[in-house]
């Protein structure tokens, strides 16, 4: 006969958690495909920051890049395309406890999300946002997406896309209360690495531009700068990106770069013969929501209906 011990005292012996604990299915993402590099930097920043695999989300929209969630052996929300924003944002105002990470691609955020990326910008809710940018719509089979570059050939425009593309970083930097910029690429994993754990770490949105390649359908699109050390611009402050020498020997140019200076981050992403990379802007003041939506989270059931009550007898007529 079984029965329940009376003097049962749990062993709760602390947690440590391994690389084991956050990998989820095995990816189904092409060789080379840039996505690995990035989910295999989120994996390790998992384990290195030992977060609960119960208290993580990640949440994401629709295409190649937005499978993440089914790698991750963290709670996940593979949502609508544009839609991983508002429903991180939703997630947010009622688990303020989670760690949240949200992956969007260049369709997603730039085109059918723009509205909402430009209000998650201004909320500030506490979550990182990847933007994982490749230039086209890889799920959908190649086409231009808003940030192509212009005479880029894809199956929506053989002959060339006929627009300059969209720059995400100089969309965010125009956005009001943007707090946490940064821009890093998929095939440093080192700087992958830094700029993701120290968006991770911020007190805010952080929006990073993830520059990732796409083999399958933009080979060699990426070579220009990926194969020249020359082409990089490493950006060094007190408060942004750490740079490991891995990532100083890899690459010559550096600037030092105050994130605090919104006109000098703005004139960076501009910038056409180097692509900067670190954190480009910083705003440890910015407002966020979250901290407002917060409020009353502690309220009983009771209290709660007799606040709403309160307020239909305010407005009775
Ligand atoms: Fe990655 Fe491109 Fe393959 Fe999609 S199509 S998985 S973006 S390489
Ligand atoms: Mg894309």
């Amino acid at each position: 006969m079984y029965g329940i011990k009376q003097d049962w005292v749990l062993d709760k012996r602390p947690r440590h958690f391994v690389l084991d604990d956050y990998e989820g299915g095995a990816p189904r993402w092409c060789a080379g495909c840039g996505c690995n590099s990035i989910l295999g930097a989120v994996h390790k920043i998992c384990r290195d920051e030992q977060l609960p695999p119960e208290k993580t989300l990640v949440v994401s929209g629709i295409g190649c890049s937005s499978r993440f969630p089914h790698y991750m052996k963290t709670y996940g929300f593979h949502s609508l395309h544009g839609r991983p924003l508002p429903v991180a944002s939703g997630a947010r105002s009622r688990r303020p406890d989670l760690h949240m990470f949200v992956v969007t691609g260049d369709g997603d955020c730039c085109a059918i999300g723009t509205a909402h990326w430009i209000h998650a910008i201004r909320y500030n809710m506490k979550m990182t946002v990847m933007l994982f940018d490749n230039n086209v719509y890889g799920l959908t089979k190649k086409q231009s997406s808003p940030t192509s570059k212009q005479g880029n050939t894809t199956n929506t425009h053989p002959f060339g896309a006929p627009l300059p593309p969209l720059n995400p970083l100089s969309v965010t930097l125009g956005i009001t209360n943007a707090s946490f910029v940064a821009q890093t690429v998929d095939w440093n994993p080192a700087h992958l690495y830094a700029t993701l754990l120290r968006a991770h770490r911020h007190d805010g949105l952080s929006f990073v531009r993830i520059v990732q390649r796409c083999p399958h359908y933009m080979a060699g699109y990426w070579d220009s700068i990926q194969h020249q050390p020359e082409a990089h611009l490493v950006l060094r402050d007190e408060v942004g990106v750490p740079v490991d020498d891995a990532v100083a020997r890899s690459y010559g140019n550096h600037l030092d770069h105050d994130p605090h200076d919104l006109a000098a981050a703005k004139e960076l992403v501009l910038r056409e013969d180097v692509l900067p990379i670190g954190l480009l802007y910083l705003n440890e003041n910015a407002a966020r929501y979250d901290e407002w939506t917060a409020r009353g989270m502690g309220m009983s059931p009771a209290d709660k209906l007799a606040g709403l009550q309160a307020e239909l007898d305010r407005m009775s007529i």
